[in-house]
């Protein structure tokens, strides 16, 4: 028997006919001899609509009131999800986040996670509940009802998952895992099997919010392996973890306002097979042949490409960078350039604007 926590996104809970199709994978899980912990978060736009509820009567109001209302779009999801399982035959109980034992710092609207007390959470699993927690909220000191911020509750599944010690931290959500690029905005965006706890950050913090950054910045302290998977389909996703096949993959540095673009043409064979244009201000400083995959996302915060290691690669590029502003540069002419594999992964956002590069 393992315990496993199931983290669904407020698309995966919409409406009712998707709720119920939740209950159906929690029951499944639980039917398997497993202790199932579920997140949830507020249904579809929920949390959009209540902020602009909030803005209608008082822009300017506290944050302690706009964390009472947020709050509320969670505890919607998690009775709805309780009373879907319960129709199932199964026994759920849902608790709020301060049941759950979430004591948080008093930064409304961004509170951050002091410690998960489960203990509740634990009994309720003694007495073979399903447990439906509400992602995204949490207690201050004060007794106050805290957020944690936009796309919260995916920190909430993991903080779970490393104050339990769970087997398995599943995060479901309306794409099949992490691409190589938004794949609502990239048509040949293409799923990543595995990605480590590094890329992800990167990624997440320029603009994918498929996984929120705090999530992944917790997964990698208390090394809880997340899968990202759909609730819509049964196809498998994205493990995040420390080691992937890809290693020596730590970011060594970050050049800040570099707006990036890669054109895709990857050839099955492998061999130099994608050209990365480089922009900067709206102009093409060079052009960079790569070899083997390379797949460039554009980010939202415009400017910063990371890279792992100094080598000649990245010396040229930088270089061209600085000094030759407007020259396209194949690299291949160079005989002195050593080839590196490069990977390079656009985060999620909208715009052409920012990529950043992995090179293994
Ligand atoms: P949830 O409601 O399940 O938390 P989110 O909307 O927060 O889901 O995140 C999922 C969305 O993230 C996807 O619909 C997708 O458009 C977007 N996204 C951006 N970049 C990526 C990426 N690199 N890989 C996967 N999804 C991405
Ligand atoms: N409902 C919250 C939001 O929309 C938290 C989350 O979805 O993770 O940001
Ligand atoms: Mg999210």
């Amino acid at each position: 028997m393992s315990l496993i926590v199931q983290k669904f996104g407020g698309s995966s809970v919409a409406n009712a006919e998707r709720v119920m199709n939740v209950a159906s994978i929690v029951t499944d899980t639980y039917a398997k001899g497993n202790d199932v912990v579920v997140v949830v978060s507020a249904q579809g736009d929920t949390t959009d609509d209540l902020i602009e509820k909030a803005n209608e009567i008082n822009p300017k109001a506290s944050k302690r009131e706009k964390d009472m209302l947020l709050a509320a779009g969670e505890q919607i999801s998690i009775s709805l999800l309780a009373m879907a399982i319960e129709k199932l035959g199964y026994h759920a109980v849902s608790l709020l986040g301060w049941q759950a034992g979430f004591n948080t710092t008093s930064a409304h609207t961004s509170a951050r996670i002091r410690k998960v007390e489960p203990d509740r959470i634990k009994k309720e699993l003694d007495k073979k509940n399903i447990v439906i927690v509400a992602g995204f909220q949490g207690i201050s000191k004060y007794g106050d009802i805290t957020t944690l911020g936009r796309g919260g509750s995916d920190t909430s599944a993991v903080a779970i998952a490393a104050a339990m010690h769970a087997d398995l931290c599943q995060i479901f959500t309306d794409v099949e895992g992490v691409y190589t690029a938004d794949p609502r905005k990239v048509k040949n965006a293409k799923k990543l099997q595995e990605i480590s706890y590094d890329e992800m950050l990167e990624l997440a913090t320029l603009g994918a919010q498929v996984l929120n950054n705090r999530s992944v910045e917790m997964a990698k302290k208390y090394n809880i392996e997340l899968e990202v998977l759909s609730s819509m389909t049964k196809a498998s996703g994205t493990i995040v973890k420390e080691k992937t096949k890809m290693e020596k993959m730590l970011i060594s540095g970050v050049i800040a306002d570099m707006i990036m673009f890669a054109e895709l043409g990857i050839k099955a064979d492998g061999a130099f097979i994608e050209t990365v244009h480089i922009r900067h201000a709206g102009e093409i400083h060079c052009r960079a042949v790569f070899q083997n995959e390379v797949v460039v996302q554009v980010g939202r915060n415009s400017g910063a490409i990371g890279f792992h290691k100094k080598s000649f690669l990245l010396y040229r590029w930088s270089s061209v960078y600085k000094n030759q502003t407007g020259r396209d540069v194949d690299l291949r002419r160079n005989k002195s350039h050593t080839p590196v594999s490069v990977r390079v992964v656009y985060a999620g956002g909208s715009g052409d604007r920012t990529g950043i590069v992995f090179l293994v």
